[in-house]
């Protein structure tokens, strides 16, 4: 499925299969998840993808010789700018990412360099890991950037939302679930994730927050969020795009608030993360597509109506 231009439908096209370079495998796609970065790309708010494009950043594939790897985000970096030399190659100046400088997982090949793909559990099956590999590997991060924070407020219950809630319950903290207004069907199913309390972004939540993560590409979530933190606590942004933050009254961010946003992944956070999944177990709910449907499903994806995680499949 092809991004030939931005903001027009992906095109079902027959191309060559790729050829792996040096350092890179060849693998056949076994399913590969669908992500709001994805929308952001094919609509038009990240600039200057690689065109024409195969989206897709939740690969897993199986390589020539039968090992199942997954593809993430971070397809590249240089390993010789100052961030890289830090271990934040998240922050790379050059970095190259998967199904949007390089090409993705929405077709039946894909290559990768082999430096950036990881092992995938065992106990998950091609589907059920997909979603482990940007919403499993961000959700993670922008946990972290919580720190210790008890009680979580997640606005936006999407795919990385219904990790991390599994990831936050397993260490002991409280999660608050902020959806949109009237969406029953995300408070419900984060009740039944653990959550201790499901509601609107609009409403208060019972208890004060010491960190808030918002999914959900929506600017105006940032004072909302603001306003539900104890003093200390973070609010972590931690989609790759948002609409702007209206302005807001100082005093919300008064009481050594913060806001921070959680750039990509570094191979380390794939590795800690996967093996948190193999360890936890983190209960997946994705539902698969035929790859050709992809345009469908985006536009469910667009629309807020995907419960949990989706992936398509050749
Ligand atoms: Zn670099
Ligand atoms: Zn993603």
């Amino acid at each position: 499925m092809v991004l030939k231009a931005q903001r027009a439908p992906l095109e079902l096209v027959e191309v060559a299969d790729p050829k792996p370079g040096s350092g890179q495998i060849l693998v056949r796609v076994r399913a590969c998840g669908v992500c709001r970065t994805d929308l952001h790309v094919a609509d038009g708010e990240l600039r200057e993808p690689k065109l024409p494009l195969i989206l897709g950043h939740e690969i897993v594939g199986l390589t020539e010789d039968g090992r199942r790897v997954g593809i993430p985000w971070l397809g590249w970096t240089c390993g010789e700018c100052a961030y890289c030399r830090a271990g934040r190659e998240n922050l790379c100046d050059r970095a190259r990412f998967t199904g949007y400088h390089l090409d993705g997982g929405y077709a039946e090949m894909a290559v990768a360099d082999e430096r950036y793909c990881f092992p995938l559990p065992d106990r998950y099956s091609d589907v059920e890991a997909a979603p482990l590999l940007c919403a499993g590997l961000i959700g993670h991060r922008c946990l972290r950037m919580t720190g210790d924070a008890r009680r979580l407020g997640i606005y936006g219950f999407g795919a990385a939302a219904h990790l991390v809630a599994q990831v936050a319950k397993h260490e002991g903290r409280a999660v608050y679930a902020f959806t949109s207004p009237g969406d029953v069907e995300a408070q419900r199913f984060a009740l039944e994730l653990g959550a201790v309390w499901a509601g609107s972004s609009l409403q208060k939540p019972p208890d004060e927050l010491d960190a808030a993560i918002i999914f959900a590409p929506v600017g105006a979530l940032v004072p909302l969020a603001l306003k539900a933190l104890a003093k200390g606590g973070t609010v972590v942004c931690g989609g790759i795009h948002m609409s702007d933050v209206p302005s807001f009254a100082y005093d919300l961010l008064w009481g050594e608030r913060v806001v921070r946003s959680v750039a990509n992944l570094t191979r380390r956070d794939a590795e800690e993360f996967l093996a948190l999944a193999a360890r936890i177990p983190l209960r997946t709910r994705v539902t698969p597509h035929p790859l050709a449907q992809a345009n469908q499903v985006l536009a469910e994806l667009r629309a807020g109506r995907i419960v949990g995680a989706a992936a398509l499949q050749p």
